[in-house]
């Protein structure tokens, strides 16, 4: 743990594992599969946190921070995370979401079975407990079944500074609200004509504690109980017994549940009175949401970018989806190392990209091999090469794997007569301050030769078409006397005998601006035009030869990863950019 910095949550939990606040749970008869443990015995789990998606989308860079948190708490402290799966709303969820979420966690470097003693959890499965619970709440006279329509409910319900009324069904007997309840379950009612509430407080200024529905009825199928069930249980009624039952210590939240606490603690309260739960019950603590600058993290927004196609699925490099991040290159040490630096607090504030890209470079630079790449390439002639060398001739050149690791070896490729160059690396008239080719100046042709810039041909229209230059005999890298001759410039190159064209995919971000959809405008007109490029590249042979997911620096101009779905070793080379060597967007 000294690790990390600490936290709000990093100190209750200290506190709680230093006053022994969960150490010895008193068993109230939770059903034997979600006890872990039973009356005074330790849980062999010293914290527990969870993670618990609803599967109704792909994840997102905030829950990335999310899961990050809950498993590293759990990690850090001798603690167990759960995935639980929050699957309580019966038509928006699909499996192909709980595949998806499920590959995120493990490809963040979490996992929620390390000791294969349970698999997944599901909200689902513990219907019948929450039915049983509801139950009691009305035998205890906490629950009363409401038949008023929902305008009447909403009505009644008041509003801030307004107490609410009564409902004319709130004093019910418990005998009737039990039958009307077993009516909801048994399906002798219809859709939104009655729903069960817990009896609170109509004048409490929490308006989450004016009677909140706990029960409603809806005649749909579930992706996991079938048709077993045409009532469901409300997410502030089943969140808390979720937590109850897998025993979780500390259930962290973002800042927009903290409204709910109070509920969620008289729900555990009065269910640890009836013997349903263990006992001290799981404490929610909310932290601050991730809003990062010019991207969007809401799942229904992200859910129209893909399904109008203004990107070409879940996993577009351009989307912060966990998915699409990965395809972008993005490392989950990186990823990890972003939800470290940003920590957690208690207050909304937005954090800026270049943070999550400066995270990404710090963990790229050790590791990412080096190569060279040519991405808006122009021919140069080497006019004095047959002469000097013979025609034909090739001559081995080589660079380190990476700068700071030797050991990692030397990557080969030829130079020759002609080499690709960037078109940017030519200038007929140089600008100030422009060390580069120009007609009579000299370069070095990065761990090659120095040559001399003689000229250039440009077509009709005046695109450049091919710079010619000299080589400077002698000065090839890594050979006595190689710097004798000074220069100003150092060019990035492929050969042209060996280099291979690659496809190169110029991301950037998807948004033009730091908060989109915030202002008066829709967020899909603050979608940036420019966000992709696509460009015809050579790259050196090395890169021929990457695998997929590979991920490189690209001399001079950033990090590139082969692509995941499109990139095929030796075939057919697919490169997307990560992100440039330094924060540049906008500049
Ligand atoms: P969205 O609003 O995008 O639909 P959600 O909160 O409804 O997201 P859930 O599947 O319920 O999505 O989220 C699972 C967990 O991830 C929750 O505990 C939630 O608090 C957390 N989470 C979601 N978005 C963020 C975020 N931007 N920053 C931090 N945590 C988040
Ligand atoms: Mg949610
Ligand atoms: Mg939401």
């Amino acid at each position: 743990p000294a690790a990390r910095p600490s936290n709000f949550l990093r100190q209750v939990i200290e506190r709680d594992l230093e006053q022994g606040t969960y150490a010895r749970r008193q068993w109230g008869g939770t059903p034997g599969d979600a006890a872990h443990h039973h009356h005074g015995e330790a849980d062999p789990a010293k914290i527990r946190t969870r993670f618990p998606p609803e599967p109704n989308g792909y994840l997102h860079v905030g829950h990335a921070k999310s899961i990050c948190l809950n498993f590293g708490l759990a990690l850090d402290y001798g603690g167990i995370c759960h995935l639980r799966f929050d699957d309580t709303n019966p038509e928006k969820e699909e499996i192909e979401y709980v595949e998806s979420i499920k590959d995120a966690v493990l490809w963040l470097g979490y996992t929620w079975d390390a000791n294969r003693t349970r698999h997944l959890y599901q909200a689902s499965d513990y219907f019948d407990f929450m039915y049983r619970a509801a139950e009691y709440l009305i035998e205890a006279g906490h629950a009363y079944v409401d038949e008023q329509t929902p305008e009447q409910m909403r009505a009644n319900r008041g509003d801030f500074g307004k107490p609410g009324v009564d409902s004319p069904f709130r004093s019910r007997s418990i005998e009737e609200n039990l039958t009307r309840f077993r009516a909801m379950r048994d399906g002798e009612l219809a859709d939104g004509s009655a729903v069960l509430r817990a009896k609170i407080d109509m004048a409490s200024p929490n308006i989450n504690m004016r009677d909140p529905t706990i029960y409603r009825i809806k005649h749909a199928e579930h992706h996991n109980t079938g048709d077993k069930w045409c009532i469901y249980p409300m997410y502030t009624f089943a969140h808390p017994i979720e937590d109850a039952l897998e025993n979780i210590t500390h259930s962290i939240c973002t800042l927009e549940f903290e409204d709910q606490r109070p509920f969620y603690d008289w729900l555990l309260e009065r269910l640890g009175e009836g013997g349903l739960i263990n006992t001290p019950p799981p404490r929610q603590y909310e932290f601050a949401r991730l809003n990062l600058t010019y991207v969007i993290t809401s799942k229904r927004k992200l859910k129209q970018l893909v399904d109008e196609k203004h990107v070409s699925g879940w996993d577009d490099p351009r989307m912060p989806t966990i998915v699409g991040l990965r395809r972008r290159g993005y490392t989950p040490q990186a990823l990890q190392l972003f939800a470290d630096r940003i920590g957690v607090s208690k207050a909304d504030s937005w954090i800026d990209y270049s943070t999550l890209e400066i995270a990404l470079r710090d963990d790229l630079d050790p590791k990412a091999a080096r190569a060279m790449a040519v991405l808006d390439p122009v021919k140069l002639v080497i006019t004095n090469w047959d002469e000097l060398m013979g025609a034909g001739h090739l001559e081995p050149c080589s660079a380190p794997v990476h700068p700071h690791d030797a050991a990692r070896g030397r990557r080969e490729f030829m130079f020759g007569r002609e080499l690709w160059i960037e078109r940017t690396d030519y200038e007929d008239t140089p600008p100030k301050g422009f060390f580069r080719l120009f007609p009579g100046n000299k370069v070095r042709m990065k761990y090659g030769y120095v040559v001399e810039c003689v000229g250039a041909t440009r077509d009709a229209s005046g695109a450049l078409t091919e710079v010619q230059a000299k080589l400077v005999p002698d000065t090839r890298s890594g050979t006595p006397g190689a710097d004798a001759v000074k220069v100003k410039g150092n060019i990035t190159w492929v050969g042209v005998a060996d280099g291979v064209k690659a496809e190169v995919r110029l991301y950037d971000r998807l948004f033009a601006v730091p908060q989109p959809g915030a202002g008066a405008k829709d967020f899909l007109e603050e979608i940036n035009p420019d966000s992709l490029k696509v460009v015809t590249a050579y790259v050196e042979p090395s890169l021929g030869r990457a695998q997929a997911d590979e991920k490189f620096q690209f001399e001079r101009h950033g990090y590139f990863v082969a692509d995941r779905k499109d990139h095929v070793a030796g075939e057919k080379p697919v490169f997307n950019r990560v992100t440039g060597l330094k924060d540049s967007f906008g500049k």
